[in-house]
């Protein structure tokens, strides 16, 4: 049976989203490969044993399941990309990433803008074990060599930050990075691979909360650290030395949603450019956070270094009672209110950064809301908020 592994599939990513990590005759035929439960892998014979032979070792070091996901994802990375880590959470990955280039002593930047529970693990946990976070305003650039001690060994950002919206310079952070031998990070959950190569931008660690666009359908937690040459060796030893490994039904949802990922991040991308627009025109909206909008700050940047965005962003409402922001959160009907994002569905959510940022002042002029378009039908969405701001603006 012809094999169909990434390596004999032509051009296109959307090709090698659907191809990549399928061993068709492992598989017997099947186009998915089985979900492998397992921890014991018998070996059989004792030389084989003691020379650890075999393909699969342990179950905690990876299955056939994990070995398809992981091929998958190094292909939607690209050629830079020398590992791929699997991890339970978002979080895990982000931390399981740190813990993997720093050491007691160590000085570690972190953009202002970065997900508060990455915040909550430097500020609570790497400080416990001697390691310093300074946080930077993410619109830095290449300013962020001030920010450098001598033992300064890693810097992570995000791009966009989820909640704000901030875009800050890869390139150019990476660069003065580089110089002073620091590790880059980023958190690239909001654009995917898909749409935001980070690897080929200067970052040494690429994570994923893959609980949002790669699961795709709200029913996993799950994260992903990809790392170049220079930095898998690193996490690919945190990793095992951390026990850090997901679970198998988990690991083939995960796979099962990189095979639609450019479907539905394609979709994701046009509805919530739509409704950034149509937001963007609505009396009740100060400000669209949405750097594909040629008003967002960040735009120039996202130009440059994405080829697309995602269904996420926020809007700033003018200024009004708490009671009238409830009375839009409980007038709609097809935007949940929860947290995460990334699923089929549209959710909304209201944020505030003021009261924990430390280098940047979040001061919107008004309440903040954040908003994922869905895949439902993009004339309901517009009745569904347009009722929300009926209700606003009679309770306002
Ligand atoms: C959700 C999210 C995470 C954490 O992912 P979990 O799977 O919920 O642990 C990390 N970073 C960003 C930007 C996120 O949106």
């Amino acid at each position: 049976m012809k094999p169909t592994t990434e390596s004999t599939q032509p051009g296109g990513i959307e090709t090698s989203l659907v191809t990549s990590g399928r061993d068709t005759a492992a598989q017997k035929g099947f186009v998915n490969p089985p979900v492998v439960r397992g921890s014991t892998v018998l070996y059989p014979t004792a030389e084989d044993l003691h020379e650890h032979r075999g393909e699969f070792q342990y179950g905690r070091h990876g299955t056939p399941t994990t070995k398809a996901l992981q091929e998958a994802l190094q292909a939607l990375e690209g050629p830079a990309c020398a590992g791929v880590g699997l991890a339970p959470s978002g979080v895990a990955a982000i931390t399981t990433a740190l813990l993997a280039v720093l050491k007691s002593g160590d000085h570690l930047l972190v953009c202002d803008n970065a997900y508060r529970p990455t915040r909550n693990f430097c500020n609570g946990f790497l400080s416990r074990y001697g390691v310093e976070t300074t946080f930077f305003d993410p619109l830095i650039g290449d300013g962020i060599g001030a920010h450098f001690k001598p033992n300064t060994k890693a810097v992570l950002v995000e791009a966009p930050g989820s909640q704000s919206f901030e875009m800050p310079d890869i390139p150019a952070i990476a660069k003065v990075a580089h110089e002073r031998g620091a590790i880059v990070l980023d958190d690239n959950t909001w654009a995917t691979p898909l749409f935001h190569r980070s690897l080929e931008q200067g970052v040494d660690i690429s994570i994923q909360a893959a609980t949002k666009y790669i699961g795709g359908h709200s029913d996993i937690m799950f994260g992903t650290i990809s790392a170049n040459a220079k930095a898998w060796p690193l996490v690919s030893d945190a990793i095992r030395l951390l026990g850090v490994c997901a679970g198998p039904d988990d690991v083939f949802l995960a796979l099962r949603g990189v095979r639609t990922l450019a479907v539905r991040l394609a979709h994701h991308q046009r509805a919530a450019l739509d409704m950034a627009h149509w937001l963007a025109k609505r009396p009740e909206v100060t400000k669209v956070l949405h750097p594909a909008l040629e008003s967002h700050p960040g735009h120039a940047i996202w130009k440059r270094d994405f080829t697309g965005a995602s269904g996420l962003f926020s809007i700033v409402l003018k200024p009004a009672p708490q009671k009238a922001v409830d009375a839009l959160l409980d007038t709609v009907q097809l935007f949940g209110m929860g947290y995460s994002w990334g699923g089929f569905e549209s959710l909304v959510i209201p944020f505030d950064c003021s009261d924990y940022r430390t280098a940047t002042k979040w001061a919107p002029g008004g309440p903040t809301l954040r908003l994922h378009i869905g895949l439902e039908n993009l004339d309901d969405l517009k009745a569904d908020l347009s009722r929300g701001f009926d209700a606003f603006n009679a309770a306002s």
